[in-house]
């Protein structure tokens, strides 16, 4: 490099990324480091721990630190250790061999667009159940070789730590994630830059960076705005998960849908079926149409070919909990569309209402979605009949069950949430072919093969794995946040390995009806006290910070289980996230779901329950 005389008063900044080396024969754990088959593959997850057990929990189970932070002294004699280094050798052919499996040409390809992502507990980009599903969709859709990729966002705080204050009430902390040590990788331009997509706002541009997450064979393109190339205003659009105003929101969901696309056509990409996994992500089809027009079809031609090629995934039971823009807010950001298109203001904000002519209406992405879609669908077959009922109001004439709504059961991904215990059950009496024909119910008839006490002692084995991890994690963290030394270790000691366990974790959604069961302290006291079959429940989950009444029933069940009669029975467990659930839905005996019918479009976590043999109790709803 040439060093001109005229820098040498003024700083030249330059951003240089510095990793730490790791031997050759080593080189290949950064690999499977930054692809997240390693988080459902007990073997790479084993062999991360025995690298360096000590370091790989204080780094919360993230290879990509642990590697970074191994010491010289480790490095060398993990290469010295024969044994230690086959199994890293195992790993490494287990992880090519799997990524060798060529996607299957004869089924579709798809590109599918979602604003949360639950991948991985260190990649804090989810909230709760509508991001555990598209992480499962995106690892099922990697084990099943579907031509898939997928475009999200790399949020710079994610959504919110939860932590109880001394009287119970939710304290939100929003920690800024450093993007160089996740198990993410930069997408380089022909320059080895990274690219960056330029996104049109109107009348100005907003600059996003692309980032790519391996799941398994899986791309997941992340956008980051977060830069200095772009304003003060325009930096926070990917920095909360579900936070800021309905403006931010717009602009977020701008990004999704046509930064989304404008990113797959700069990769160049294309796909036969583009998915848009909740309204969020709805303005893809607006690009796409734009793209068709501009190619030189009429809109209706346009409409005609975007329609043949989307579908839209709709998880939300009431018009109430889909988005909805005023108009002023809408033509700030999308007056120059109607032009592009070739039609009217009119027509276009029309696609968006349910009266196209009301012009009271607001702009509703999901009913943009409805019309730019061939096909929409529930997510569990009486979601599918609320879906259709609660969309009849578009297609005027038509009776709901004759609408093009139908609907898909929601699964979870069996790698990530069956406990490994219950794996090496499983291996053991199911036939071989069980991992690639996990539906086939002739298979699971193997379960009676099992002998009860085997069921028994796996059972107990994961009871007491989720107590202990109970007691190292929160007797700090109770110890910092809420006082009195004397009551919180009493509470741990207190938890009855012997005891009902029953699991109710979610979000602290109203409908979800967490309240539910305190309607009569009294009867519930008599239950959890009794001396021959003592009963204990476990709360977990989060409140949107937005909801006061979510809030408040933390709160109470904060509150009752201070008061004596409850002292060590009702146990809320703050900052439920994938790591928690998974000790959870493998821990407990009865994993407990009382929504209001039919509100839960699907639920998912009884599904993992399921898969652990822990009973699921629930409220007729969703996919039970
Ligand atoms: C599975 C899961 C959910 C979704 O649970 P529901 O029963 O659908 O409410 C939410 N959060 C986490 C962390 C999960 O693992």
């Amino acid at each position: 490099m040439k060093i001109k005389s005229d820098y040498s008063n003024e700083p030249q900044w330059k951003e240089v990324n510095i990793k730490s080396s790791l031997p050759k024969e080593l080189a290949c754990l950064d690999e499977i480091a930054h692809n997240l088959w390693y988080g459902w593959t007990h073997e790479a997850r084993s062999l991360f721990t025995r690298l360096d057990e000590d370091l790989y929990e204080k780094v919360g189970h993230n290879p990509v630190l642990l590697l970074e932070q191994l010491s010289y002294d480790r490095k060398e004699a993990i290469v010295k250790d024969k044994d230690l280094m086959k199994r890293v050798k195992d790993v490494y052919k287990m992880f090519t061999d799997y990524m060798n499996v060529k996607p299957n040409a004869k089924r579709p390809s798809v590109a599918y667009f979602c604003m949360e992502f639950g991948l991985n507990q260190v990649l804090k980009i989810y909230s709760g159940g509508l991001g555990m599903l598209a992480g499962d969709y995106l690892k099922e859709a990697s084990d099943s070789n579907v031509d898939l990729c997928a475009v999200g966002f790399l949020y710079r705080f994610g959504y919110f730590r939860q932590s109880l204050s001394m009287d119970g009430e939710q304290i939100a902390k929003y920690d800024a994630q450093t993007f160089n040590s996740l198990p993410i990788e930069r997408v380089l331009d022909a320059d080895g830059n990274q690219m960056r997509v330029e996104v049109p706002y109107n009348n100005y541009i907003v600059h996003a960076l692309v980032w790519q997450v391996n799941v398994g064979r899986i791309k997941l393109y992340l956008l980051d705005t977060d830069n200095e190339m772009n304003s003060e205003f325009d930096r926070p659009i990917t920095h909360a998960l579900y936070g800021g105003d309905w403006e931010n929101r717009i602009k977020q969901e701008i990004l999704l849908g046509i930064g989304g696309i404008l990113t797959l056509k700069k990769l160049g990409i294309k796909k036969d079926i583009y998915h848009c996994n909740e309204g969020h992500a709805a303005l893809c089809n607006l690009q796409r149409l734009c793209d068709y027009v501009e190619q030189g079809l009429t809109f209706n031609q346009a409409m005609e070919l975007v329609r043949a090629s989307s579908l839209y995934t709709v998880h939300t039971p009431v018009p109430a909990g889909h988005d909805y823009f005023d108009e002023v807010l809408f033509s700030k950001y999308m007056s120059g569309y109607p032009a592009k298109l070739g039609i009217t203001w009119d027509e276009f904000i029309g696609m968006g209402r349910t009266n196209p002519d009301d012009h009271s209406e607001r702009f509703c992405m999901s009913t943009f979605a409805c019309n730019t879609s061939q096909e929409i669908n529930g997510v569990s077959r009486l979601h599918g009949w609320v879906s259709q009922k609660m969309f009849a109001p578009l297609w005027k004439g038509y009776f709901p069950e004759e609408n093009h709504v139908g609907y898909v059961t929601n699964g979870v991904h069996f790698p990530t949430w069956a406990a490994t215990e219950w794996r090496r059950v499983y291996n053991k009496y199911f036939d071989k072919n069980f991992m690639a024909d996990q539906s086939n119910e002739s298979i699971w008839h193997a379960i009676y093969d099992v002998p009860d006490a085997e069921i028994w002692e796996t059972r107990m084995a994961l009871k007491n794995k989720l107590i202990k991890y109970i007691r190292d994690k929160f007797t700090q963290q109770w110890l910092r946040n809420q006082g009195d030394p004397a009551k919180v270790v009493s509470i741990l000691e207190k938890i009855n390995p012997n005891a009902l366990m029953i699991g109710f974790c979610r979000r602290f959604a109203t409908y979800k009806r967490a309240h539910l069961l305190f309607t009569d302290l009294e009867r519930l006291e008599k239950i959890v006290n009794n001396p021959e079959r003592p009963v204990l429940f476990f709360f977990s989950g989060k409140a949107h910070p937005a909801d006061g009444a979510g809030q408040g029933l933390i709160k109470r069940i904060f509150e009752i289980s201070r008061m004596p009669q409850f002292l060590g029975k009702i146990i809320f467990l703050e900052d439920y996230d994938m790591e928690l659930a998974r000790r959870l839905v493998s821990g407990v005996d009865i994993w407990m779901n009382t929504p209001t019918r039919p509100l839960e479009a699907s639920g998912t976590s009884g599904e993992k329950a399921e898969m652990n043999g822990v009973v699921n109790l629930s409220v007729l709803d969703g996919w039970w």
